[in-house]
């Protein structure tokens, strides 16, 4: 598995709750509580749950756009911004439709409570603006659901137990939110309810194709996600493998079931070679001259750069990290003395599926459909599962859909829904 970024399996005290597994917890994006007719449809859905007889926990993220609104407001107050300040800022979209939501279930009569990340118990450490989660405590939520309410969560944010500091948990993070709830729990489910119904073959804004899978494996969804998916955050999904959390990605606006995130066996059911085509251009591509570069991976990980692909070849080293974390790199690598340069032209493209392993001929297949287009992939990198390559940024559509194609992604799959 391609991800660098472990995340480290984090304390979970597990009071006494209700009946086990009675615990849902549902988390929803930030499309899915843009405006006030959508909040009021949120809170629907959470006391339907109720009804239901769950005990029933809402993640909610920011309305819309509004992270990137204060990301840039910060900006234009300051061009670099302390970062303890900056997430003191972000953690406001999320509590504003935390509060909103539980506002909207008292007017649907039925008892609610929102709570911050830090009363909700997230404990995390001190990296701030991509803090990660070293514990739980979960007795606030307990208490509240014991008094039968629904407690709803502000997203994306912890506290430091250590400075007392509000952190939040990198971009998408919302989505480790609701696991973390989750296993904390013991939820029978984490819903992540979002803008589309599943997780998809590709990303459906790209590929008109696309075809919604019923279920993917926790480790095609781990590349998946590193590669640009961002249905479903990264480490959210680490975080559900490691504590065996049941995810079931969805759509806020319907009821039909979405794609269900399980272990490899129950996966293989379905007999699909590939899962899908992930795509990212929010990556740059550094190249760095080996001479100086004895320590890279340890100077780049102290600086909390998430690396994704690294190569060593003859004298260089070639890696690739997210864009928002440029500054931190330029910083890391100027720091080593390096000789190194920048590639921000290029988009990655992945080919993500367990079939792989044993079917040589798709790493054949993948590169005939690129050439086939006109391209040379550079970078070329793959694991067991996953073959990932650079194309220019604007040729990932063509060559997205293109492999989409070539495999017959969007062609109906065979085995039934699993139980
Ligand atoms: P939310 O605000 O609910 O967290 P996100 O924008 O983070 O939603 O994630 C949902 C988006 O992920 C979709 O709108 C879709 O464009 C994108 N996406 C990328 N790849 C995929 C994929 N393979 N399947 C489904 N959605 C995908
Ligand atoms: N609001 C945060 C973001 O935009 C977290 C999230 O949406 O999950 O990244
Ligand atoms: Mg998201």
């Amino acid at each position: 598995v391609t991800p660098t970024e472990f995340e480290t399996v984090p304390a979970v005290r597990r009071d006494a709750a209700g009946a086990a597994g009675n615990v849902v917890v549902m988390k929803f994006g930030g499309t899915s509580v843009g405006e006030p007719a959508l909040i009021r449809r949120v809170a629907r859905r959470l006391v339907d749950a109720r009804a239901r007889g769950r005990d029933v926990v809402g993640v909610v993220s920011a309305m819309g756009h509004t992270t990137d609104e204060l990301l840039a407001l910060a900006r234009e107050i300051a061009p670099t911004p302390p970062a303890r300040e900056l997430d003191v800022l972000l953690s406001v979209g999320e509590r504003i439709s935390c509060a909103l939501v539980a506002m909207a279930i008292h007017d649907l009569g039925v008892e609610a409570i929102s709570l911050t990340g830090s009363q909700a118990g997230i404990v995390t450490d001190t990296v701030h603006t991509k803090a990660r989660i070293v514990e739980v405590r979960a007795s606030r939520i307990h208490e509240a659901l014991r008094g039968g309410r629904i407690v709803l969560v502000a997203g994306f944010q912890g506290v430091s137990t250590h400075t007392k500091d509000i952190t939040t948990l990198g971009r998408g993070g919302s989505d480790i939110t609701a696991v973390a709830l989750a296993a904390a729990l013991g939820a029978g489910e984490c819903e992540i309810n979002t803008d589309v119904d599943g997780v998809y073959t590709a990303d459906p804004r790209l590929v008109a194709e696309a075809r919604r899978l019923r279920s993917v494996s926790f480790e095609e969804m781990l590349e998946l996600a590193a590669a640009g998916a961002r249905v479903l955050q990264l480490r959210s999904v680490e975080f559900a493998r490691n504590h065996g959390v049941r995810l079931h990605v969805r759509s806020t606006f319907g009821d039909e079931p979405g794609t269900w995130i399980v272990e490899e066996d129950e996966r293989m059911l379905e007999q699909a070679m590939i899962a899908g085509v992930a795509h990212t251009v929010e990556e740059a591509v550094y190249r760095v001259d080996h001479a100086g570069a004895a320590d890279l991976a340890g100077v780049l990980a102290d600086a909390h750069v998430n690396v994704d692909t690294i190569m060593q070849t003859g004298s260089e080293i070639v890696f690739s990290a997210p864009l928002d974390d440029r500054p931190r790199t330029a910083e890391a690598l100027e720091r080593l003395g390096a000789t190194w340069s920048e590639f921000d032209h290029l988009g990655k493209v992945s080919l993500v599926g367990a079939g792989m392993k044993s079917h040589p001929a798709i790493a054949a297949r993948t590169f005939a459909t690129v050439r086939e287009l006109g391209l040379v992939p550079s970078f070329v990198s793959t694991t067991p599962i996953r073959i990932a390559f650079y194309v220019p940024k604007d040729e990932v559509e063509r060559t997205v859909a293109a492999l989409h194609d070539a495999f017959a992604l969007g062609a109906a799959e065979p085995a039934p829904e699993p139980a």
